[in-house]
């Protein structure tokens, strides 16, 4: 099990995807080439910001020497996280020396949490960068850009009162046809939690949810494009309220049977979850909604409960482990994902051992697990009692064995199991397609690239590593 940064989408050049393609015929053309560090939230954040950059010429590329923008979309949620965006911008420097020599107005623009964060620091410390531009300002992302080319820096981090996603153009559908049959669709934003390790609330504000209508007729356009499968996102998701279309006030359980109405949208997902959110009309969607998969993803964090409290989560394992009861037995199929953060300030050898008991109880298909990385701002960093370097990375290689081995376990029971797989992308080999079992797992079987799009019945043959191979049947 590795750290979700490594694993997940980190570092994933959003471009090749982007390909924004509704440049006004008076926009002049330019290439803008955009890279994407941490979660799913930003991925979605960063095809919003190509499909604004479109109205202005932009179309996308995959490699940033024949870019003239540069887009960062960065993640703070760990210092390593962070400082990965300095040493990018410390190699684009050079770069931007180059293209300028060469007469071209190649210009960087620093999004997301980090940008969010540190906002002005970002410039003095990085002069090649020319806007940085928060998670809730980044419909303005064109503007700012305008300003820059009369040599101005330009630093956009405020909230603003205007609604980014009505400001946002939609995307046409030849560019969500070209993004794929799984997409992702932001219906929550901020938190109003504050845990104390955690800096979300400051970089990305207040819990926001937004409104029905604009949920529904974003899914019904990714449906119409040919999205089969759409997962849900926010910092804490299950969060989510609004007015129904039956003048009652919905959760997140409301919604997703809203979305399941929706002709062609045959899959769904939603992700991050906190467990004091978790109501009964969310677990009831779980036992009732064939359409919403039968994967949860419910972080933890810790399973002692001194440590609980410590880090504001304001649950207690007990607590955790008798809503996990409650959800299994809605849908005693469901597989259980979590996050988890060894060496808190204070947690010691038994507070540790509290973790792995509880994981032992509980039982993980999936898992990510990380380090404590003090972030400047957050209680966290002010509390006595910090852990060791080598005791947190002896702690995280016992804990990631112990998921490792409850993963490896849940695949090897997925073996013999007839699925509906969602066909998604091509594999590495000839004939072979990519698509995620209802658990969320990569699976491969061979298939003809048309089928990309089909929902296929398979039979797991094989558990692999990181995947699972099918037969079709
Ligand atoms: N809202 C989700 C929740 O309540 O669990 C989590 C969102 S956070 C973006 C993703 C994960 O990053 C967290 O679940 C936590 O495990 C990890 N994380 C957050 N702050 C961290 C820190 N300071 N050090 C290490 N891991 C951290
Ligand atoms: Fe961060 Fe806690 Fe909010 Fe999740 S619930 S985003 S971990 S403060």
């Amino acid at each position: 099990m590795m750290d979700r940064l490594d694993t997940e989408i980190a570092e994933t050049p959003v471009s090749g995807r982007e390909a924004p393609e509704q440049a006004t015929s008076a926009a002049p053309s330019r290439k803008v080439f955009v890279k994407t560090y941490g979660c799913q939230m930003n991925v979605y954040d960063s095809e919003r910001m190509s499909d604004a950059l479109s109205r202005d010429g932009y179309t996308a590329t995959d490699s940033p020497e024949d870019a003239d923008l540069v887009l960062i979309n960065t993640c703070h949620i760990r210092e390593k996280a962070a400082e990965k965006v300095y040493s990018q911008l410390g190699r684009l420097a050079k770069l931007k020396k180059r293209r300028q020599s060469e007469g071209s107005d190649f210009m960087v623009a620093v999004a997301g949490c980090v940008a969010q964060a540190e906002g002005q620091e970002i410039t003095r410390r990085a002069p090649v960068v020319d806007v940085v531009i928060g998670p809730q300002t980044y419909h303005r992302l064109p503007d700012a850009l305008a300003k820059a080319r009369t040599g101005a820096k330009v630093v956009e981090t405020d909230f603003p009162v205007e609604d980014k996603f009505t400001a946002l153009p939609k995307a046409p559908e030849k560019v969500i046809r070209k993004r794929g049959v799984s997409a992702f669709l932001t219906v929550q934003e901020g938190c109003d939690k504050f845990c104390t390790f955690c800096v979300v609330p400051y970089t990305r504000g207040a819990e926001t949810s937004r409104p029905v209508d604009a949920i529904v007729a974003e899914a019904e356009r990714l449906a119409a494009a040919g999205v089969r499968e759409v997962t849900l996102l926010g910092q804490n998701v299950n969060a989510w309220h609004g007015e129904g279309s039956d003048g009652r006030e919905w959760g997140l359980g409301e919604l997703l049977r809203r979305l399941a109405e929706i002709d062609g949208l045959e899959r769904l997902r939603y992700t991050t979850s906190h467990p004091r959110d978790m109501d009964d009309g969310l677990i009831e969607a779980h036992r009732d909604l064939p359409e919403l998969m039968p994967y949860l993803h419910l972080p933890v964090q810790a399973g002692s409960d001194r440590i609980l409290k410590a880090m504001n989560r304001r649950h207690t394992a007990d607590d955790y482990i008798r809503l996990v009861e409650r959800i299994r037995q809605a849908n005693p199929d469901l597989a259980l994902s979590g996050d988890f953060i060894v060496g808190f300030p204070g947690e010691t050898d038994e507070d540790f051992e509290d973790t792995m008991r509880l994981i032992e109880t509980v039982g993980y298909a999936q898992a990510f697990s990380f380090k404590y990385s003090p972030r400047p701002g957050t209680p966290g960093a002010d509390l006595g009692g910090h852990v060791d370097e080598a005791v947190k990375s002896e702690r995280l290689d016992r804990l990631q064995a112990l998921l490792y081995r409850q993963q490896r376990d849940f695949a090897e029971r997925c073996v013999g199991r007839e699925i509906d797989l969602l066909l998604e992308k091509p594999g590495r080999e000839p004939g072979q397609l990519i698509g995620r079992s209802p658990w969320l797992q990569p699976v491969i079987v061979n298939a003809k690239p048309e089928e990309i799009g089909d929902i296929v019945k398979v039979r797991i043959t094989k558990a692999g590593t990181n995947s699972l191979f099918a037969d079709r049947v």
